[in-house]
């Protein structure tokens, strides 16, 4: 695997750096504006609305513009109330719609990945809610055509009764899921970092994402979330921070450009501010630890 992942050359594959882009005005007018105002190699996008469980329709000619920019790695975040663990049928009805939503219209931007929330078992026993993941998320991974996007699992910071939140809890979904083909892994560095993995130590990103590896294979992590963090390792808090003005510092995301298993994967970032300058600074942090 890391033999194919590197170039004739001998030179890892590059791996772009964008971010999640606002896309008032349309998913490619508004969405590929900001992108090129803050240098984004690649773009994330809702195509709901987040917090809610509405599944718009999209416009065929925003669309076309997104699916034809072959140069700019697209990737959709699923809404934020999906939990495939909630003891609420009503809540894992409306979760299934959503991420098959999500999926079909990541299809039609082109999109590589659709990022899902690993969720959390509320009051009900983990074991319930890992049996639901497994029956209500295989015959979603089951329906994505082979040039759909893949289905790409977001551990979280671990506050209250998350199912995964060290990347080792990702074996289970990995076992229910029958480490399906489209099943991946979107790492964000700040959910790592609250879960106890201690990015700033020195070594300490290569040896989570050795461990990630460890206990999903090779060629899953297919997504880097690129965030600072507000509060200390191990916190369980998810409050992130612009680069290198956190809790975890510039020096681990060029020890993550570095590992082996981060070839060629986007880096999107996630960070505060509104206005496009914040995001063009990170971007251009992020760039500079990559390419220094
Ligand atoms: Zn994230």
């Amino acid at each position: 695997m890391a033999s194919s992942s590197v170039t004739s050359s001998g030179a890892s594959p590059v791996c772009p750096v964008g971010a999640h882009v606002p896309v008032a005005g349309g998913l490619a007018t508004g969405g590929l504006k900001y992108a090129a105002q803050i240098g984004a190699e690649a773009v994330q996008v809702f195509v709901s609305n987040p917090r809610g469980w509405a599944l718009p329709e999209g416009r065929a000619d925003e669309d076309a513009r997104l699916r034809e920019r072959a140069d700019l790695p697209v990737y959709v975040h699923a809404a934020y109330l999906v939990n495939f663990g909630s003891p609420s049928a009503d809540t894992l009805a409306k979760s299934a719609a959503s991420v098959r939503h999500a999926l079909r219209r990541g299809r039609a931007v082109g999109a590589r990945g659709v990022v899902v929330h690993t969720g959390s078992a509320v009051s009900q026993p983990y074991e319930d809610a890992m049996r639901q993941v497994r029956e209500h998320v295989l015959p979603l991974l089951e329906e994505i055509p082979d040039d759909g996007p893949d289905l790409l699992l977001e551990p979280m910071a671990g506050q209250g009764r998350m199912l995964c939140a060290q990347v080792q809890q990702l074996g289970p979904f990995f076992e229910a899921l029958e480490h399906h083909p489209k099943l991946g892994v979107c790492f964000d560095t700040c959910h790592a970092f609250a879960a106890g993995h201690d990015l700033a130590a020195p070594g300490g990103a290569a040896a989570t994402i050795d461990a990630l590896v460890d206990t999903v294979g090779e060629g899953r992590l297919r997504l880097v979330h690129a965030n600072d963090s507000k509060d200390a390792c191990g916190s369980a808090k998810d409050r992130h921070e612009n680069i290198g003005a956190g809790r975890i510092g510039e020096a681990p995301f060029a020890e993550l450009f570095r590992h082996p298993a981060v070839a060629g994967v986007p880096f999107i970032i996630e960070t505060p501010g509104r206005a496009p300058e914040p995001h063009r600074k990170d971007i251009e942090t992020l760039k500079r630890l990559r390419d220094g």
